[in-house]
């Protein structure tokens, strides 16, 4: 039987390592059961033998080494400059085991990744109820030409149709931002333009995919006075509304 390894999980730990934890790349870390039973509400799922290893599907060597961090009455380490693949696992991780040491730092550092990582920030974000992390990567999502189409095949087939109800609530803005500008005279004193309408059908057209079109537009359309009255659409910037939890 191969030898528990010290635990590395924080600097200078004596505490005895009675446990091994092996990462989804195969590294061994040595833990404390005791640590685990007491910071997770549920980590490993079941409780080894007497010097078992216990296989980690779900965390790669990085993301296991952090997470182990978190188990101790240690200093937490810095994921601010954390490569956001291993950052990921983590999140999903201390959702999952119930970490709740960890759940509330790795949502900020999930939301400050939004830019970058809008799809894989608006999973997260919808399955753990952040829903104010989820306003903001869903309206990057559907500016994004290819993500709003990528995250159609990798969204929960439950929320398929809360996401078609967003996103068309968005494309609808369109209209209700829209106004018809002034006649322009061309060459000759012509006012009609040839070219007009098929511009105008193309701006239309990208629309969704500009968020300085479709973002906020609770601040935009007035209570009783927009120009869509007839949708059932709940006016508000949020995406808590298209939930219905069900
Ligand atoms: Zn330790
Ligand atoms: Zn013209």
């Amino acid at each position: 039987m191969a030898s528990i390894p010290p635990c590395t999980a924080v600097e200078n730990c004596t505490i005895p390592t009675d446990i091994v934890l092996v990462s989804s790349d195969g590294a061994r870390f040595g833990s404390h059961a005791r640590n685990l039973a007491e910071f997770t509400g549920s980590f490993p799922d079941t409780l080894p033998e007497e010097g078992e290893e216990i296989p980690i599907k779900n965390m790669n060597a990085k993301a296991l080494a952090l997470f182990l961090s978190f188990i101790h009455h240690h200093r937490q380490p810095n994921l601010g400059m954390v490569e956001f693949s291993t950052l990921f696992q983590l999140a999903e991780a201390v959702e999952m085991y119930e970490v709740f040491s960890a759940t509330e730092i790795c949502r900020v550092q999930m939301a400050a990744r939004v830019q970058h990582h809008a799809v894989n920030v608006f999973l997260y974000s919808i399955k753990h109820g952040y829903m104010d992390v989820a306003d903001e990567a869903g309206q990057i999502v559907i500016a994004g030409h290819g993500m709003s189409r990528y995250i159609l095949r990798v969204l929960n087939p439950r929320w398929l149709s809360t996401w078609d109800r967003y996103s068309e609530y968005y494309r609808s803005q369109f209209d209700v931002y829209y106004v018809e500008p002034p006649p322009f005279l061309h060459r000759g004193g012509v006012n009609f333009c040839s070219a007009w309408n098929k511009f105008r059908n193309c701006i239309n057209s990208q629309a969704p995919r500009d968020t300085t079109v479709t973002a906020d537009p609770a601040a935009c359309v007035p209570e009783n006075g927009g120009k869509r009255q007839e949708s059932t659409l709940p006016v508000s910037g949020s995406f808590l509304p298209f939930f219905d939890y069900q």
